[in-house]
């Protein structure tokens, strides 16, 4: 076969004899050549045509993938509230039960030894930073979780004080030398009350364990209740301290003295001179710090130091 190519730019037509076999395959590999071109192309506007559509459809599914995680850690987190709600609900209610208790304990103190408010007062909350309710839904659980423990402990701190009151109290009639009454030392002020308040030193805020009562330096400091001296030295914070036990799960502690003029072991009457008031320890001025113990927690001394024989 012979293929004849005629041009205008030549006078002499152009003969392709396809017998000849090296022009065959150049036209063979021409043609293979232009076949190869034309599915590369087709390929390509193809995959031009359809990549936005088939990356969208990526997306969603992606997308897709990221809700169903996400729903499943929404799903948890509901579940985990859910558990720390109830464990909430569930201290709210113990701590409700104790409140009321409380109360009435209370009441029933305050008309048995027509104790004064204020002090005393349990109608009223405790001062303390607490749940607040206009911010309280803003709280995580986990601050809930903390101020209702600071309540809990609170609650416990006044239980203590309670029984101690009560026996205080309801015993009033048996006129006992081995129960704390009345004032470490004769006259003077009290300067600093029981409770929470600025520490005069450092500014935070915490327990003030005691009663403080300024008078003048070498006042004698009285024992207010027989028992036995269980410590008589030094003690950080208090400097000169004398620590006596009274039998009946009291304890009195006179901190800061000048002078101390008893030692551990000793028995001491009621009114005993113990020491002398100083300056020892952490303090700004001569006073007595004087703490009343029961059954191991520290209570208020003022309903102590109120009372008579
Ligand atoms: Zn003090």
């Amino acid at each position: 076969m012979q293929i004849i190519l005629v041009s205008r730019a030549r006078k002499v037509p152009k003969t392709l004899d396809l017998a000849d076999r090296r022009l065959r395959w150049r036209l063979l590999g021409v043609v293979a050549a232009a076949v190869l071109g034309c599915a590369a192309l087709g390929a390509g506007l193809a995959l031009a045509v359809a990549s936005p559509r088939g990356r969208a459809l990526t997306e969603i599914s992606h997308l897709r993938q990221q809700v169903k995680q996400q729903n499943g850690q929404l799903g948890k987190m509901r579940r985990d509230a859910q558990r720390q709600l109830d464990a909430l609900a569930v201290k709210l209610g113990q701590l409700q039960a104790q409140s009321t208790r409380l109360n009435a304990l209370g009441e029933r103190l305050a008309q048995v030894g027509k104790l004064d408010n204020g002090e005393f007062n349990f109608d009223q909350p405790p001062p303390v930073g607490g749940v607040d309710d206009s911010t309280g839904s803003y709280m995580l659980p986990q601050a809930l979780g903390a101020s209702i423990d600071q309540l809990a402990k609170q609650f416990d701190s006044q239980q203590t004080q309670l029984d101690a009151l009560q026996s205080l109290l309801l015993n009033a009639r048996i006129d006992s030398d081995l129960k704390p009454t009345g004032m470490p030392v004769h006259g003077g002020y009290i300067s600093s009350y029981f409770g929470m308040r600025p520490d005069p030193f450092n500014g935070r805020v915490e327990l003030h364990s005691g009663l403080d009562i300024a008078v003048p330096y070498g006042t004698p400091v009285h024992a207010v209740a027989e028992g036995m001296v269980t410590f008589a030295g030094v003690r950080r914070g208090y400097g000169n301290v004398v620590e006596i036990d009274h039998g009946n799960g009291y304890m009195t502690r006179y901190a800061h003295n000048s002078v101390l003029l008893v030692h551990p072991g000793e028995r001491v009457s009621v009114g005993q001179v113990i020491s002398k008031v100083g300056m020892t320890g952490r303090t700004t001025g001569p006073h007595v710090h004087f703490e009343v113990w029961y059954k191991g927690h520290v209570v208020n001394p003022l309903a102590y130091v109120r009372s008579h024989r």
